[in-house]
């Protein structure tokens, strides 16, 4: 597979608009690491793990967080990277105004609905997601609370198999460590 100058562009092109569009926002852990580690995260485990080549996908994960997060309008998108971009960009963005616990349920129920390239960004997303809450969680969160995300995203990813199983056996071998993980580590056998 052979990729062109204008294929590199817009992955360049989407990975500046992504890091000026999340430039003040850090992630919740006790490093308060730079947002924009997440979205690369994301495309770089669906190019490598799920060896993905679709450029409007790898892009659209980029940016994946960019509306939901930032002052980003769908204009932008759609001006910058066209309609592809962000019809995958919108599938994946929870709507704001509706309280927490309803958009995470709302992930479960529209999941299954949403198109291959946006469960293949949801797969990214909980994979680098659940990896973060392992190595480096949010300072402020409990076991239970971390235990309790993985139980949810769980139900998400339910929703998507059959989209990729490179993606998919990564997710449940992750899901099957990071379980493990966070319960020795509560009974302390995670401190050396
Ligand atoms: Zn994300």
């Amino acid at each position: 597979m052979t990729f062109s100058e204008d294929d590199l562009s817009l992955i360049f092109e989407a990975t500046h608009f992504a890091a000026e569009k999340h430039q003040n926002q850090r992630r919740r852990n006790k490093e308060a690491s730079p947002y924009i580690n997440h979205p690369i995260a994301v495309a770089e485990i669906l190019w490598r793990v799920g060896h993905v080549r679709d450029i409007p996908v790898l892009v659209a994960a980029i940016l994946h967080d960019t509306i939901e997060d930032t002052d980003t309008s769908p204009d932008e998108i759609e001006n910058r990277f066209g309609p592809e971009v962000l019809s995958l960009v919108q599938q994946v963005t929870d709507d704001k105004t509706k309280p927490k616990q309803e958009r995470k349920r709302l992930q479960i129920v529209n999941a299954p609905h949403t198109s291959p390239g946006a469960k293949l960004i949801k797969l990214g997303d909980k994979i680098s997601n659940i990896h973060d809450i392992t190595t480096s969680p949010p300072a402020s969160w409990s076991l239970d609370r971390k235990l309790k995300y993985l139980d949810w995203s769980e139900q998400v990813i339910a929703g998507v198999r059959g989209t990729n199983a490179a993606l998919e056996a990564c997710y449940d071998q992750l899901l099957q460590d990071s379980r493990a993980k966070l319960l020795a580590e509560d009974n302390g056998e995670g401190h050396e």
